[in-house]
């Protein structure tokens, strides 16, 4: 009976040290990952320009430009900047 239970401890040992390898596999597998949030952080980096209407900032692929090159933050203002 106690080889069968040392052979028990010895199965379970092997399982704990096989499934802690396979953690570091899925840490490294979550690794891989990480290039999608540098990817969030530099669309966090965008330049912000500032709206010539109401001096709000925008980042600059949401700014609206008109045809003497001023940045707006949206069709709108352009269009109310043009009037005054
Ligand atoms: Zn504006």
């Amino acid at each position: 009976m106690k080889l069968l239970l040392w052979l028990a401890i010895a199965v379970f040992v092997i399982w704990v040290i096989r499934s802690n390898k396979s953690s570091n596999k899925t840490s490294a597998a979550a690794g891989t990952g990480r290039p999608d949030r540098s990817n969030k952080s530099n669309r966090q980096i965008e330049p912000m320009l500032q709206c010539a209407h109401c001096g709000v900032y925008v980042p600059v692929s949401e700014t609206v430009t008109d045809a003497s090159g001023k940045v707006f933050c949206s069709d709108d203002h352009r269009l109310q900047h043009a009037r005054s």
